[in-house]
């Protein structure tokens, strides 16, 4: 009689594996592998705690599925249907997990390798396909969510610097990442820019960024969404990414996640 562990192994309800080749049947049985390893034995306690297993981490690296669909950088330029198979196996074994890869891989990293020069690609990108470095992708805001188009979260050119002020919201894992990308308004132009802003040396937030994580989700457990102050948070202009001239861009990065 087969357990639920082999009836989650096999359903196949639409029959959808009969079309993957070789290549893409080895990286779905990769992915089940890694999560039954690292990810089903401790995930439920990680739920309860609404903490992600940051021990996974670093053998989800190693995994090489990290930034899917980005050529280069340490990330593994998969096919948009290696990259939706990453995200369905992903997804059938924890959704906060899945969720995190998105923001992290996709959404953070993606926004750097579409919109980002060469040399931002280089400077940000290696890290943070080795995990050694997190990331997240600030774009919706108390009032702004299918609406993001009409962001209200402020960047203010000083000389070499920009000026963020702002409130975002559901920003996940925007209360631990290393850089969290920030989407806001050009007060001269009122067009949407990006910047990614840092944590100091010493691994504190930038001043005035300040992150709440949000509690009493019913979902997606293990991942942490934040609630972000944006409080006149300085962003050297190298951190500006430079092909980022308006909502254009954001609609890129989400079409391509
Ligand atoms: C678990 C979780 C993780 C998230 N992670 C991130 C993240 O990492 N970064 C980030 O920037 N954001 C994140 N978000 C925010 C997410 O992008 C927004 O929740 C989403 O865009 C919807 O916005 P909203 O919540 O303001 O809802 P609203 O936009 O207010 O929508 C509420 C309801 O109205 C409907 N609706 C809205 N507009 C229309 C319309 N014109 N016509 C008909 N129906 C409409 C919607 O379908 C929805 O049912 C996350 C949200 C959640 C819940």
């Amino acid at each position: 009689m087969a357990t639920p562990h082999d009836v989650i192994h096999h359903a196949d309800y639409f029959q959808l594996d009969a079309s993957l080749s070789p290549e893409f049947l080895d990286l779905r049985d990769r992915i089940r592998v890694f999560g039954d390893e690292h990810i089903l034995p401790v995930i439920n306690e990680h739920w309860e705690r609404a903490e992600l297993p940051t021990a996974v981490l670093e053998p989800l690296a190693e995994l090489g599925v990290v930034g899917t669909y980005i050529p280069d950088y340490g990330c593994p330029g998969l096919s948009r249907l290696g990259a939706g198979i990453v995200a369905r196996e992903f997804g059938r074994i924890d959704g906060s997990i899945n969720t995190f890869l998105g923001v992290h891989s996709n959404l953070a990293m993606g926004s750097i390798y579409l919109l980002g020069s060469e040399e931002q690609r280089q400077r940000w990108l290696p890290e943070m396909a080795r995990m050694a470095k997190t990331g997240a992708f600030a774009l919706s805001e108390p009032a702004h969510g299918s609406d993001s188009v009409s962001l209200e979260t402020s960047a203010r050119r000083e000389g070499d610097t920009w000026v963020l002020n702002g409130h975002k919201r559901w920003i996940g894992n925007g209360h631990a990442a290393d850089r969290t990308v920030v989407y806001a308004r050009d007060v001269v132009d009122g067009e949407a820019k990006v910047f990614v802003v840092e944590k100091q040396p010493d691994g504190t937030f930038s001043p005035g960024y300040r992150p709440t994580p949000i509690v009493g989700k019913l979902a997606k457990g293990a991942i942490v969404q934040a609630d972000i102050i944006i409080d006149n948070v300085v962003v050297p202009e190298e951190n500006r990414l430079v092909h980022c001239e308006s909502f254009a861009g954001v609609t890129r990065v989400l079409n391509a996640t």
